[in-house]
């Protein structure tokens, strides 16, 4: 019988893996990159042809790349459950600060979009839109985006976002 442990651990794999399995067809391939990148500029009313929908979509591409480097084992441009179960959360946790410079472009990109005022940080009201156009969970999204304001003063920080993201595919029990 699993331990409680096991239990929690493959609970939080699931969910990482869900947050990547965009579409939720049950592997992470480009698709998800890309459809994470439409609904984000959906959610904002951004064109894909400007400057900050050509950008989130170059950034999508290269979390995408970079994350097939690591994963997909067998190299046929799918990360399955079982390869994204079978190691790549403890490979990305071995290169956090890699994974973040992969993550980076992305980042920066979605954060140009929901920086909505222009002003180089995002309100808390923004973030929570930003996360629910990535599918997660409305109760979630609003924990989060005030999580991610450290300093309670109503803004997210980039810095302080990408370390989060980072922290929450590296992070495990
Ligand atoms: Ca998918
Ligand atoms: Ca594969």
């Amino acid at each position: 019988m699993d331990s409680p442990e096991s239990v929690v651990y493959e609970r939080r794999v699931a969910a990482r893996f869900a947050s990547f399995d965009q579409d939720g067809n049950g592997w992470i391939d480009r698709e998800d990159f890309s459809t994470a990148a439409a609904h984000l500029l959906a959610e904002f009313g951004i064109t894909a042809r400007c400057d900050k929908g050509q950008a989130l979509y170059g950034g999508a591409e290269a979390l995408w790349q970079g994350l097939a480097g690591i994963a997909d084992v067998d190299g046929d441009q799918r990360v399955t459950r079982q390869e994204f179960v079978g190691g790549t959360l403890k490979r990305l946790r071995d290169r956090t600060s890699g994974f973040t410079e992969i993550a980076r472009p992305f980042l920066h990109a979605a954060f140009a979009v929901a920086d909505t005022a222009g002003v180089g940080t995002v309100s808390v009201a923004d973030a929570e839109r930003a996360l629910r156009a990535f599918g997660v969970s409305p109760k979630v999204a609003g924990e989060v985006a005030v999580a991610l304001d450290g300093d309670g003063d109503g803004r997210v920080t980039e810095p302080d976002a990408v370390a989060a993201f980072a922290a929450y595919f590296t992070t495990l029990p």
